[in-house]
């Protein structure tokens, strides 16, 4: 059996017709399963009965199982899900005003071991196929209450583009008008740097957000807590990020965490605005450090904060401070993975 989400519309077209079937049905069956949430073929009304029948044999919609869920006072749901091969995902749903955003994982754990990240503690397992990402997302607007999933990040476990073709055909599904429908403008990844990655997005013809976890305004600092700046150092990171702007003419938005003791004084801010000040469009979104107590991770505090994010604005820098949400809940990434595991 085959998972039918690996498939896009033209392979389903052409997979039908070598049943014998019109292609016309593809795109009926693509509506069933993205956009009305339908996980049996039993159910797809407007197919004829043979052909239920033969992709029913030959296909399945939903590969993953719930494991376990943690809800929020706030409505933030987090969702760990079991894999075929009994791997655990996670996934989280994020309610807001007339807008619910889908923060979904790309890998099995992760390779890049950032120091105040949950995730890469049991160490890398694998890609995700893109089946099993729309998995996630599938299963997140089955279970979206109050509004429609309207948001898509990959902020979950994992690296994007490390796995740069499963999640790109995913997010080609996630956009198209006979599926998810979700406007590219309405997805993010978020990546730890990976420039061969970003050089390649650049060339897509593909409207989506990008996001730069940066956590630090100079190399020293940076290789600290991200192993991976020793590979992708800042200053090949900024000029990557120049002309992934002079491409595509779109903004990149720079993660910051603000961790105590670390990055958050003026010394850093100082620095921050001096890396950044050249790129046309670019954006901080400060982050107030989610404590991982295996990881000794503390938030820097509010007043640090704030002086933080004057600094940066009187800079002439756009920047936000990302409202915390689902704090109580294991909300950081791979926090509910790594409880789990220790159960
Ligand atoms: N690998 C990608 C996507 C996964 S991480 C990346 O690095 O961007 C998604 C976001 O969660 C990143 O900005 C990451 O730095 C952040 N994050 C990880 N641990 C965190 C913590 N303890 N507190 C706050 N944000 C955290």
């Amino acid at each position: 059996m085959q998972d039918i989400k690996e498939l896009a519309l033209a392979e389903l077209q052409d997979q039908l017709l070598s049943y014998g079937f019109p292609k016309y049905h593809a795109k009926q069956i693509f509506s069933w399963i993205y956009q009305k949430g339908i996980i049996e073929f039993s159910s797809m009304s407007n197919l004829p009965l043979a052909l239920r029948n033969k992709i029913g044999e030959e296909f399945y919609i939903l590969g993953l199982k719930l494991a376990d869920l943690q809800k929020s006072s706030d409505g933030t749901t987090k969702f760990l899900f079991e894999l075929e091969d009994k791997n655990l995902v996670e996934a989280v749903n994020i309610p807001a005003a007339r807008r619910s955003t889908g923060c979904i994982s790309s890998q099995v754990g992760c390779k890049f071991s950032c120091r105040f990240c949950a995730s890469g503690l049991g160490g890398f397992k694998r890609n995700l196929r893109a089946g099993e990402i729309l998995d996630e997302v599938l299963y997140l607007k089955n279970n979206t209450q109050g509004t429609d999933l309207t948001h898509i990040v990959f902020m979950g476990t994992g690296e994007p583009l490390d796995n740069y073709e499963n999640v790109l055909k995913s997010i080609r599904i996630i956009n198209s008008c006979d599926a998810f429908n979700i406007g590219a403008r309405r997805i993010t990844i978020s990546t730890s740097g990976i420039i061969p990655g970003i050089e390649r997005l650049a060339l897509e013809d593909l409207q989506i957000e990008l996001s730069i976890s940066l956590h630090a305004p100079d190399d020293k600092r940076r290789s600290q807590v991200m192993p991976v700046n020793q590979k992708y150092p800042l200053k090949d990171l900024i000029r990557c990020c120049h002309e992934y702007i002079a491409k595509t003419n779109r903004q990149i938005t720079f993660e910051y965490i603000l961790i105590k003791n670390f990055n958050s004084g003026t010394d850093a801010a100082q620095e921050l605005v001096n890396l950044l000040k050249d790129l046309r469009l670019a954006k901080v979104n400060l982050i107030p450090a989610n404590p991982v107590p295996e990881l000794k991770i503390m938030p820097a505090s509010k007043p640090e904060i704030e002086a933080f994010k004057e600094y940066l604005f009187k800079s002439g820098i756009n920047v936000t401070l990302r409202q915390e949400r689902g704090e109580d809940i294991d909300a950081a990434c791979g926090q509910l993975r790594l409880r789990h595991g220790q159960k």
